[in-house]
């Protein structure tokens, strides 16, 4: 039965979810229709342009491995002010995105989280731990934070990577909201914000922040979080497993239309083992899944 559903749904969820990137439209499930223009976010930008950051939540990969960048952002700049009645200048106005649906279960381990869909304001993963794994990262770091069952189910897969042969390393996990709005904060104020949009996560959009979420690269950090990590050992050694311990390449080759991301082979995100498997047999992405079973419907 479960089968025949999918089969039937798989066509129309596929349209779905294109129009979604292309229109930019919030959700279907939305009582109305914002009322706001449509937004007029760039659809993926093609894979020629190597001067933009690839990744939608990590800073430059060449960043992060030399300079850790700091884990709080500052919180009281001396010319913010926080009665929002006369903004300073220079300072962007509080951002506010119509277009992006707030998810109704942010805690849930199958919870989308994409271009269309964030985590509330308010929330914070209550579980987080630090995987006991190999990190190209300091070891107090925030950003080497999971979530407790996905930290788990992470340690299960570096040593099986390890047992055979392959040594994997953390290159950048948890993201806290505070610090993923101050980085968005930081290119609007560069580029602007439809432009940030284009290349950085809005804040609450990020998979990062879920805790459910970490970018993997080799141990010697060879193309961390960048294109050339495709077709190394690392990766396809994750390619081939990362399903066994619950987690999928959460941004597939050739999936670009419908994550609203380009193929990222060193972002992985855990779902669990029997959500990992189905997508996996059935070649499907978590909006693909997650349109067959609406996160609203109580489910086994
Ligand atoms: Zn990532």
């Amino acid at each position: 039965m479960r089968n025949f559903r999918h089969r039937l749904l798989h066509p129309l969820v596929l349209v779905t979810a294109l129009t979604f990137v292309l229109s930019g439209c919030s959700s279907t499930a939305a009582p109305q229709e914002p009322q706001t223009p449509p937004s007029v976010e760039t659809p993926t930008p093609p894979k020629k342009e190597e001067a933009k950051p690839k990744e939608e939540t990590t800073s430059p990969p060449a960043e992060t491995l030399k300079q850790e960048q700091p884990e709080q952002p500052q919180k009281a700049k001396p010319t913010e002010t926080k009665s929002g009645e006369k903004p300073s200048a220079g300072q962007p106005p509080e951002l506010s995105f119509p277009d992006i649906e707030v998810v109704g279960e942010p805690e849930s381990v199958a919870v989308l989280v994409n271009k269309q869909r964030k985590l509330p304001e308010s929330y914070q993963p209550n579980d987080l731990v630090f995987p006991n794994v190999p990190y190209l990262l300091p070891e107090k770091s925030e950003k080497r934070k999971m979530r407790k069952e996905a930290g788990g189910a992470l340690e299960q897969l570096f040593a099986a990577a390890q047992a055979d042969g392959v040594q994997l390393a953390g290159v950048s996990a948890y993201r806290s909201h505070a610090y993923q709005k101050a980085l968005f904060n930081r290119y609007v104020k560069k580029d602007g914000v439809e432009k940030a949009r284009t290349y950085s996560a809005v804040p609450g959009t990020s998979e990062h922040e879920t805790g459910l979420a970490i970018d993997v690269s080799g141990k010697d950090g060879k193309c961390a979080a960048m294109s050339c990590f495709a077709g190394t050992k690392e990766a396809k050694w994750l390619d081939e497993n990362v399903e066994k311990f619950g987690f999928i390449i959460r941004y597939p080759e050739g999936k670009d239309a419908i994550t609203g991301y380009i193929y990222e082979p060193w972002h992985l995100r855990y779902v669990g083992v029997e959500i990992a498997q189905e997508i996996r047999e059935k070649g499907i992405t978590l909006e693909e899944y997650s349109g067959a079973v609406p996160v609203s419907t109580p489910t086994n």
